[in-house]
């Protein structure tokens, strides 16, 4: 595996580091982000927020039954409102079943009833269309009792092939 050189990165980001220690807890856009873990995607760069602007909560497929935690603490003791859900085409959210994974885990671990019993209580949550899985997240936040109701939510896909994002909810 590469290694990374992340204390000379950090020194060179320290350097310029300017005023942003200075930024304050609330994110002044009052927006929150629900996007996928990716290693392709920079939400803060294909959406043009700077430091201080946004929440952006990431998992694997940006699913937001997952984000909803961060996302109430974000709206009730941060002050955002709009929150906006982009999953992306390319998702390793669509090439597997919870059926598969969970399999994949038992065998790694032969006979070990511990292992098999934890994997078979979770949900990893893969989804087999998009656009649907965005506009089911964006319903699922809508019709949620502690999800705010006076800011917009909105639901994207982004295409990896092109940098661009597309509305679909
Ligand atoms: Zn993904």
């Amino acid at each position: 595996m590469a290694e990374v050189d992340f204390k000379q990165a950090n020194e060179n980001y320290a350097a310029s580091f300017g005023d942003n220690g200075k930024l304050s807890i609330p994110p002044s856009k009052h927006l929150a982000v629900v996007t996928c873990m990716d290693a392709r995607l920079n939400p803060e760069q294909f959406l043009g927020l700077n430091l201080g602007e946004a929440h952006v909560i990431r998992n694997a497929g940006g699913l937001a039954k997952e984000s909803l935690r961060s996302i109430i603490i974000s709206q009730r003791l941060l002050g955002t409102r709009d929150v906006i859900v982009i999953h992306h085409s390319d998702c390793g959210m669509l090439t597997f079943s919870d059926e598969q994974l969970r399999s994949k885990i038992i065998n790694a671990h032969p006979g070990d009833s511990d292992v098999s019993e934890a994997v078979n209580d979770l949900q990893f949550g893969p989804f087999p269309d998009l656009d649907k899985s965005v506009k089911d997240d964006v319903a699922f936040l809508k019709n949620h009792p502690l999800v705010l109701k006076e800011g917009k939510i909105t639901g994207w896909v982004y295409e990896v092939e092109t940098g661009k994002i597309r509305q679909v909810a």
